[in-house]
């Protein structure tokens, strides 16, 4: 028993502050609901917060759960792992055993044979997220943990063609929905296959114009935050594939997105590519890791030439900059695709 309040600690400890995990109380189904965005849990590293917090509490009630907890977790060993960025605009990589049933907030998680799973959190995503693994013996293993807090920066930009930002015809109404009915086809299925496992490399290499989720202000006009990274380059540069997938959108002259094509990395995680000037690829192609998909333009709704690359898991919208990492100094020699 001993051991097991031991090992139950350190869970919380790894995953969460245990004053978060209290104060979400997600041990049961009924409890299992994340707090509204702003009711923001505690950071792990607010130890001051978190102490002050623990006095405030009801003592007596906390331990109840605390036990609670424990007798969800007793017999539960630890079956899985999770490694990535638990962020608003993360993305966190899975390992458990084939045949588990993954649930993240209530939404069931694509696991495929060998176990993996993906998961990811929006830009303006919950502060913390639970996590229910139910293994093939009825096992069941709960985990609530916290998701870091980012701010994001305004953007104004100016000097747009004023037909791409606001007033628009019935014709170009007409084209946007046309386009919207495109994607939202494109994204009905995924592949099973983890196109994601092994990393992302920067599909362009330049000077980053634009960052994710930030407040934009297009020609004065408040618009939603950004979808994407922004990185600056000459029309005409290679656009290399990220990651292996499966195209599923290829098209030249989206209203908004001008040149675009969508690559599927298996387990609803996407890529798009924006504002292209030439698409090499056509839908059901399978592309690899390095491949040329296309070249750099200024299609679409831009003030210059440059590669929007936009990321989706399960219809959030992450960040690519967390997922590719630092933007290397000089394209690197790619071997493949040529
Ligand atoms: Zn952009």
């Amino acid at each position: 028993m001993m051991k097991q309040s031991l090992f139950v600690a350190g869970l919380l400890l790894a995953f969460s502050s245990l004053a978060g995990a209290i104060a979400q109380g997600a041990d049961t189904e009924t409890e299992a609901k994340l707090p509204a965005p702003g009711a923001k849990v505690l950071n792990t590293e607010s130890t001051d917060k978190e102490k002050s917090m623990l006095r405030r509490a009801d003592f007596a009630e906390a331990m109840q759960q605390v036990a609670e907890r424990q007798k969800v977790f007793s017999g539960a060993p630890e079956m899985f792992t999770l490694e990535g960025d638990l962020a608003q605009g993360g993305l966190a990589f899975g390992q458990t055993e084939r045949g588990a049933k993954v649930i993240l907030d209530g939404k069931d998680v694509m696991v495929d044979n060998d176990g993996r799973f993906l998961v990811g959190f929006g830009r303006d995503s919950a502060l913390s997220a639970l996590l229910v693994v139910e293994f093939p013996d009825g096992r069941v293993e709960r985990r609530s943990f916290e998701i870091e807090d980012r701010e994001f920066p305004t953007q104004r930009i100016d000097g747009l063609d004023q037909s791409k930002v606001s007033g628009f015809t019935e014709e170009q109404l007409a084209k946007i929905a046309v386009d919207s009915a495109k994607k939202k086809a494109a994204r009905a299925e995924t592949q099973e296959l983890a196109d994601w496992s092994l990393g992302f490399d920067w599909p362009v290499v330049g000077r980053i114009s634009g960052v994710f989720g930030s407040q934009r202000i297009l020609n004065g006009e408040p618009k939603r935050p950004h979808s994407g990274v922004d990185v600056a380059a000459p029309t005409g540069t290679p656009i290399y594939a990220p990651a292996p997938g499966v195209v599923r959108l290829a098209e030249e002259d989206m209203y908004f997105e001008g040149g675009l094509v969508l690559l599927d990395h298996g387990h609803w995680l996407e890529s798009a590519f924006l504002h292209m000037s030439r698409v090499d690829v056509e839908p059901g192609q399978r592309v690899e890791k390095g491949d040329i998909i296309g070249a750099v333009g200024a299609t679409g709704r831009v003030t210059g030439p440059h590669l929007h690359w936009s990321m989706k898991w399960a219809g959030e919208l992450v960040d690519p900059q967390l997922i590719a990492g630092i933007m290397p100094k000089e394209a690197p020699t790619r071997t493949s695709g040529d």
